[in-house]
């Protein structure tokens, strides 16, 4: 993959994060974005960006550094704690199944593989909007079971029940496909095949049925009212895969995103990364990237990690 392309993905990342900040947790048919815009519900100017991209590029940074997940944990602290990776210096809007993973790190101790929570409740998409990346590092990893291996694990430093591990391993596995070339609907085939012919644990395989919307024929023509847009894991990745079956073009795919209500950020941020990892020519708005705050750590992060895993030129 092209240096540009890797920054493209990343930045298509954070302009979805961006656009939904506004109007997250706001009712579907109560606005309407096209924009980028600031206030709303956090508060915060135009081009604030979130979490998601806090946190994605915490692992940017720990990817290109050769990190262990030792040192991902430290910078997922210093993000929560410090404000490090944050626009404006001071976190605005942390996921609480991510915050107490920190705490279970920070202050109890815990091994990294062991701070992420197992508990029903803790399946937000907390996991899955921070590994773009992780699908960049394992593009030429062609062993399935070393991919998994690194899924389960990336995603266990925050979320360790099933539900969100299996979810991470549709959601990354997708984007590899994407990456690789292929259209949506055979890079959903290929990863149930996958993983429904995989060597996983029976724990994990039982947790399949949750997402079986997603690979069936019909699911792209379902009509809006079909889908919600929570921070659900599994709503989260129906949401993004049914905008993108409806939308290839990143500028009307973000809009649909961000105008699902919600959790509308995180839901754009994925669909970015999603439309980007599809498009190696993609074209990103300049109306809406020079409005990204602190452009100047986006860049040093951002730089370094597509000059380690991309071609130039
Ligand atoms: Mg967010």
């Amino acid at each position: 993959m092209k240096q540009q392309q890797i920054k493209n993905i990343l930045n298509a990342g954070i302009i979805g994060d961006a656009l939904g900040v506004p109007v997250e947790f706001s009712q579907r048919d109560t606005y309407f974005i096209d924009e980028m815009t600031g206030d709303g519900t956090w508060d915060q100017p135009a081009g604030s960006w979130s979490d998601d991209s806090s946190m994605t590029l915490a692992l940017v940074k720990n990817l290109t550094e050769d990190g262990d997940y030792q040192d991902l944990m430290i910078k997922f602290a210093s993000y929560v704690y410090d404000g490090k990776y944050t626009p404006g210096g001071e976190p605005f809007d942390i996921g609480n199944t991510t915050n107490q993973a920190v705490q279970n790190y920070e202050r109890h101790d815990f091994a990294p593989l062991e701070c992420g929570l197992d508990d029903e409740k803790a399946n937000g998409n907390g996991a899955i909007m921070r590994l773009a990346p992780l699908a960049i590092e394992l593009l030429n990893q062609a062993d399935l079971d070393t991919r998994f291996g690194m899924i389960m694990e990336y995603t266990s430093l925050t979320h360790r029940h099933p539900r969100a591990i299996v979810g991470s391993l549709i959601y990354v596995e997708i984007l590899r496909e994407l990456m690789m070339g292929s259209e949506l609907a055979d890079a959903l085939m290929k990863v149930q095949d996958e993983l429904t012919n995989s060597s996983l644990d029976q724990l994990y395989l039982n947790e399949f049925k949750y997402y079986e919307r997603i690979f069936d024929g019909g699911f792209k023509d379902l009509p809006a009212d079909e889908i919600k847009s929570t921070g659900y894991v599994v709503d989260t990745l129906e949401a993004a895969i049914w905008v993108l079956f409806n939308h290839s073009d990143f500028e009307e795919a973000v809009i649909a995103a961000v105008n699902l209500g919600d959790d509308t950020d995180t839901i754009a941020s994925i669909v970015g990364a999603m439309v980007a990892s599809q498009t190696p020519e993609i074209k990103i708005p300049i109306k809406w990237s020079s409005k990204i705050i602190n452009r100047a750590l986006i860049n040093e992060i951002i730089d370094p990690f597509a000059a380690k895993y991309g071609e130039s030129a």
